[in-house]
């Protein structure tokens, strides 16, 4: 598994990359200084200085997915190895994302890489010419590298850093780099931060996070690590050339929305950040690849959003047993109606109506009854339903009588009826969060 973390200044990126390696064994690539690297320096030479510990950490848990694999798996855990090309297993410390290549293939590739730089016998050429280009450089260790760091971001932040082309050209470079070495080692857990524009990162299936904490913890995170001396008005400024001025998308949430799995929204503190880690699990195979209820009961949310209802959106998705999909509806009113939220329905539109009141004067269609009139009964007998919210008393006769045998929704209806209704006629009724 592959996650990457995005967010607002100091919002506890470390700390979460952390977490993730120490409850789950993973990687951490820190690239929180990719910004004020110096330009002369060689990508590789970047990344293992700010790394120090990557390449033991790559060599030790390569050598632990071996010996896990043949003590911690059970029967069954062996056979889905073998069958399901990408399905996590997870054990006590150590999050293991396996696939069908045997993980002597992972070890052995592990010991060819070649930490100098040279990777691939292809690439030696070009690599001898970079190693003598970089015999000229002066390296810096870590820690005076951390030093100018902290000299250099009060004063130059953004502009030399954040909007100028070289400090891009690097980044572009850096992130090939880190992408490569991850290509290399696909099957290992990394987690990356803080990821500064995905579309850098396209050929990687990576798990993003996202995070925000504070102001006012974020700046005094802010003064600890890079200096005492910036006002509170400097690292606003910054925040605000960053996330309106930079051409790096970090921040462009619009455009990268749906792939941010999870908001971790923190008081800032470590403990609030754990708890709210654990308690989502980030590791969970879904945040890789849903399964089929998750998958199904999203998609009934974007059905909802044709609803024409003004009281409330729902959709509705009929699947059969080989998880194609039959049907979907939504709710609102009939063709050629005025639209319910234009005034269409006046049942709906009239307020004093709570949830469930007065259906019979309802002009809408409810989203369960949609998809079950745009199908029929050869097709959806024996199917499954996914709808956003519980069925009513009415919708529950519906799907008796159109052969579906299980529900699935998100959220409660205030209606005991159809519950009683649905459980008489012994329908399973299951609510999932698609979301967690
Ligand atoms: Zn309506
Ligand atoms: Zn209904």
């Amino acid at each position: 598994m592959h996650v990457a973390l995005m967010g607002t200044i100091c919002s506890g990126k470390k700390i979460f990359a952390n977490i993730l390696k120490d409850e789950y064994g993973f990687i951490v690539i820190d690239l929180s200084a990719i910004f004020c690297c110096d330009s002369s320096i060689e990508p590789m030479e970047w990344i293992k200085e700010h790394n120090p510990h990557f390449e033991a950490a790559i060599e030790a848990i390569s050598v632990q997915k071996e010996a896990d694999l043949h003590d911690c798996l059970t029967p069954n855990e062996q056979q889905r190895i073998d069958s399901d090309a990408y399905s996590p297993i997870i054990s006590k410390n150590t999050h293991r994302v396996t696939d069908s290549e045997t993980s002597e293939e992972t070890i052995s590739i592990a010991k060819k890489f070649d930490f100098s730089g040279k990777e691939e016998k292809e690439d030696q050429k070009e690599d001898q010419k970079e190693e003598e280009e970089s015999k000229e450089l002066t390296l810096i260790t870590p820690e005076e590298n951390k030093e100018s760091i902290k000299a250099l971001f009060p004063k130059k932040f953004p502009k030399d850093y954040y909007l100028d082309e070289e400090s891009q050209i690097r980044v572009e470079q850096i992130t090939t780099k880190v992408v490569r070495i991850i290509k290399d080692y696909r099957k290992l857990d990394f987690v990356i931060y803080p990821v500064v524009d995905l579309s850098l990162w396209d050929s990687l299936l990576l798990t993003c996070y996202h995070l925000d904490s504070p102001l006012k913890m974020r700046y005094n995170s802010f003064k600890e690590k890079y200096g005492e001396d910036i006002e509170l008005m400097d690292f606003i400024e910054l925040e605000d050339d960053i996330v309106f001025k930079s051409k790096y998308q970090t921040w462009k949430m619009d455009k990268y929305q749906e792939r941010i799995k999870n908001h971790y929204v923190t008081d800032g503190t470590q403990e609030d950040l754990k708890r709210k880690i654990i308690e989502f699990n980030p590791v969970n195979e879904e945040m890789i690849r849903p399964k089929w209820p998750t998958y199904f009961m999203r998609l009934a949310h974007i059905v909802s959003s044709r609803s024409n209802c003004i009281k409330k959106s729902v959709g509705a998705i009929i699947v059969n047993e080989n998880q194609q999909i039959v049907a979907t509806g939504y709710n609102g009113t009939p063709f050629g109606f005025e639209n319910c939220y234009e005034g269409g329905c006046s049942r709906c539109n009239d307020f004093n109506n709570k949830q469930g009141e007065n259906l019979d004067l309802c002009v809408c269609i409810h989203a369960e009854e949609n998809a079950i009139l745009m199908a029929s009964r050869v097709q959806t007998d024996g199917c499954s339903l996914y709808v956003t919210l519980h069925p009513c008393a009415l919708c529950a006769k519906f799907i008796i009588q159109s052969g579906i045998k299980k529900i699935y929704y998100y959220e409660d209806y205030n209606s005991k009826i159809s519950r009683s209704i649905l459980s008489k006629m012994k329908i399973p009724v299951t609510k999932i969060d698609p979301y967690h």
